[in-house]
């Protein structure tokens, strides 16, 4: 039996709509949050989404996941975030803004 590859499930912060617009509106909706959905000018980190959103594939284990549907590719997660959901510390890989290959 081929071995699973290891994820966790995304953790959902609700934040005031307010906010979430105000924040819209200074930085664009090009870099959202997965956690918070809070904008942000650039990501440093960011986690392979996986099952159609709300769930990060382990770094390490790329290798065995077959990608589908539900991949949703690379995202941003914020850096507060990533602090207050120290769980989620292995599945966040660092970006190094002269890396970002998109957009
Ligand atoms: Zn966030």
């Amino acid at each position: 039996m081929a071995a699973e590859p290891r994820t966790i499930v995304i953790p959902s912060v609700e934040v005031p709509k307010s906010l979430v617009d105000a924040r819209s509106r200074r930085h664009g909706d090009r870099y959202m949050c997965i956690v918070c959905g809070l904008a942000m000018p650039s990501p440093k980190f960011m986690c392979h989404v996986i099952d159609g959103g709300g769930v990060a594939l382990h770094p390490d284990d790329e290798g065995l996941y077959q990608s589908d549907g539900g991949d949703m590719n690379f995202l941003p997660i914020g850096a507060d975030c990533l602090r207050r959901h120290p769980a989620l510390k292995p599945y966040a890989v660092k970006v190094d803004a002269a890396d970002l290959s998109f957009g």
